[in-house]
């Protein structure tokens, strides 16, 4: 993610500075300058903020204590208050509510007997979540019936040590029967305008990302919800920059937001080919106080994630002229790790939005 940006960036004739812990981290053999530095290393964060006119992160665990050190000494877009929302399901939650979006039944768990309790108003199956610092599935688990209380208790905290502060550790939260994962990615620029890329549609699978499709096939009625439920987002946390949002569409056409990211998404690769403002160059644009870029796309396209050793079949899609390819540059292939993604572009037809 931060090797695209930092792409994108350098195209408009940026020079770019990266922070990160990690030492052969993919974005720094594209970049200018590199500060490999933990993130609670003071000294190298006021360095870098004398260093730089705008921060920005790929990352939404990025700690909301060092963005916010960043705050203080500069500039950092979107803003630290972003972060901290969207690294807290349970905060998440409440400022989807507060915004008028629907969200699955949940309820905030600090004990065993919270989540007991919850178990009483919301139906099995259900999933239990950590507030923070879950992603592609880790951090949670699937309550299938009640009495499997204890046990997912005990997985979900069986690595914690130390006293818990007075914020829930977890959520309960109903499991969604959708019909399909979409998602919408909003931009708001310093002048307050918001443009927002259509919404797609999104296949995950062992909950990670494995397609987006685009344009998703939703009835107008549903897309509107969708767009609206992302630009109300990006006006409630004043954003500069972008924000992804993650929906369930129902049976019934209903629109169920699961999470927010306010930053690049992986669901947003595919606008690099088939629109004429990918959410890189328009996060860039974003943060530079720049005018928003056109986000109308000209294709349709299928991204695909490729995952640990599938970046092994990269022959195949260099042989395929449809495809464009996009490889990460990480040393260590881990099974599910994401290596890099193929987009498979094809023509545009006139369509109508279908349900
Ligand atoms: P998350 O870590 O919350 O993004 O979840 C990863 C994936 O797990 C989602 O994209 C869904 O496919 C699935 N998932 C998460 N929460 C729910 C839910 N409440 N109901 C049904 N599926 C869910």
């Amino acid at each position: 993610m931060g090797r695209l940006l930092a792409l994108a960036a350098g195209r408009m004739g940026y020079h770019t500075h990266i922070y990160c812990p990690e030492a052969d981290c993919p974005a720094s053999f594209v970049a200018r300058h590199h500060t490999c530095a933990a993130y609670d290393d003071t000294a190298a964060l006021d360095a870098f903020a004398e260093q730089v006119d705008v921060a920005t992160f790929e990352f939404e665990n990025v700690p909301a204590k060092t963005a916010l050190r960043l705050a203080e000494k500069g500039v950092v877009r979107p803003s630290w208050k972003a972060l901290e929302i969207a690294q807290d399901r349970a905060k998440e939650k409440t400022f989807f509510t507060d915004i008028g979006a629907a969200t699955a039944p949940w309820k905030p768990i600090h004990s065993l007997a919270d989540l007991k309790a919850a178990l009483k108003s919301i139906d099995t199956p259900a999933i239990l979540k950590t507030t923070r610092l879950g992603y592609d599935g880790k951090g949670q688990v699937r309550i299938n019936d009640k009495s499997e209380a204890e046990a997912a208790w005990a997985s979900l905290t069986a690595n914690q040590t130390g006293v818990r502060g007075p914020e829930p550790f977890a959520i309960l939260e109903g499991f969604v029967k959708f019909t399909k994962e979409i998602s919408v990615i909003a931009a708001r620029g310093l002048d307050g305008t918001v443009e927002c890329f259509e919404p797609v549609e999104n296949v995950h699978k062992n909950h990670v990302l494995h397609t987006t499709a685009a344009p998703a096939h939703l009835s107008s009625a549903t897309a509107k919800t969708a767009l609206s439920i992302a630009e109300r987002a990006a006006e409630a946390l004043d954003l500069v920059g972008i924000v992804a949002v993650e929906m369930f569409v129902t049976s019934y056409g209903g629109v169920l937001v699961n999470e927010m990211a306010p930053r690049p998404h992986n669901s947003g690769h595919w606008t690099l080919d088939a629109c004429p403002t990918d959410q890189f160059t328009q996060l860039i644009r974003a943060i530079c106080g720049l005018p928003l870029g056109d986000t109308v796309r000209h294709s349709n396209a299928v991204m695909s994630n490729l995952l640990g050793d599938e970046i092994l079949d990269l022959d195949k899609y260099y042989a395929d002229p449809a495809y464009q390819v996009y490889v990460y540059g990480k040393t260590e292939a881990r099974p599910g790790r994401k290596m890099g993604h193929v987009t498979r572009l094809s023509k545009k037809n006139n369509e109508l939005n279908s349900c």
